[in-house]
């Protein structure tokens, strides 16, 4: 059978058509807001390289998260910029820390129960030299100390967890952080708190425009040590089985634009909930070219999402989670 007895076009005729044959679709639901949390009151502060971003005082971060129930989203990705920074990021895991701050007043609004409050566990935010993990010197520089790192990261994702987060995600890159997560949080009677593992995250230049929305550049040196090569995907595959040996429940992919690839490849791989986070530098570089008049935003926007969800993700990190539930 052949042309002109198939005709593909009949079926994209009219919109109502086009809708019923759709393969993929996008829901508010499937979209994660990321909420950059600072110490303060009534404080909006906007990063420069991404529009429409801010750093929030808790008290404006609760009136984030009643719009994000009001737009249906499924629920939040919670950062944190502390007062002050040390070497061994004490922030991160201090019960008085800034997410645990937010999350307590979160949990403390009603509407807020609506949405899954995720909280990201690394150290680059709470750490004065900007790695995520704990630094030691050598004969030849520095390194990153991976198994020093993974003990912090296990009091840090408790802490988070008796805050109120609803999820941990370990976004460090540390090797067998999740098993020492995942036993930190049973030792605290935590065993019903599920781990969403950056389990596939790559050294990525799009991270960018994030290192000014979370203060957490690097002072020197960069992650190439512990985020993964951008030309491997097998590596990727091999990370994602690892965490999950550890106890993973569900997996998150980073930057996702430029590695769509590996999220289909995990797809058909792993029976896990997956999830993809389409970064700063995935966000700004469209916003620049929305300001310049050369992409149509709402369109864009939305091809690039149901992109990441027809490679095989489940749900999306996005900081066009708002926008983009407001034409869903
Ligand atoms: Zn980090």
């Amino acid at each position: 059978m052949d042309f002109p007895l198939i005709r593909m076009r009949r079926t994209r005729r009219t919109e109502a058509l086009r809708s019923l044959v759709r393969e993929t679709r996008l829901e508010p639901g499937q979209l994660i807001y990321p909420l950059f949390l600072c110490p303060g009151e009534g404080v909006r502060k906007e990063i420069g390289s991404m529009p429409g971003v801010f750093n929030l005082s808790v008290d404006e971060a609760v009136k984030e998260a009643e719009e994000a129930v009001q737009l249906g989203l499924g629920g939040l990705l919670l950062f944190g910029l502390p007062e002050s920074k040390d070497e061994q990021g004490t922030g991160a895991w201090d019960d008085l820390g800034i997410v645990q701050q937010g999350l307590r007043a979160l949990k403390a609004n009603a509407a807020s129960k609506k949405l899954v409050l995720i909280a990201d566990v690394c150290l680059c935010e709470y750490t004065s030299h900007g790695h995520c993990g704990m630094v030691v010197e050598t004969a030849d520089g520095y390194d990153v100390e991976n198994d020093a790192s993974v003990d912090i990261l296990g009091r840090t994702a408790a802490s988070l967890a008796k805050a109120g987060a609803d999820v941990v995600a370990p976004s460090d890159m540390m090797d067998g952080r999740v098993a020492e997560i995942r036993r930190a949080l049973d030792e605290e009677e935590l065993e019903q708190t599920p781990i969403l593992s950056y389990a596939s995250k790559f050294a990525s230049a799009f991270y960018g425009p994030f290192r000014e929305a979370a203060d957490s550049a690097p002072q020197f040196g960069d992650r190439r040590s512990y985020q993964m090569d951008g030309a491997n995907v097998r590596e990727a595959m091999r990370e994602i089985e690892l965490d999950l040996g550890e106890g993973a429940d569900m997996i998150l992919m980073k930057p996702a634009m430029p590695y769509l690839d590996v999220i289909r490849a995990a797809r058909d791989r792993f029976e896990v909930p997956m999830g993809a986070y389409q970064v700063s530098g995935e966000y700004s570089m469209l916003q620049a070219a929305f300001a310049k008049g050369w992409l149509e935003p709402q369109r864009t926007m939305l091809e690039s999402l149901i992109g990441m969800r027809r490679a095989g993700a489940d749900f999306i990190v996005t900081y066009f989670a708002k926008d983009a539930a407001k034409v869903l």
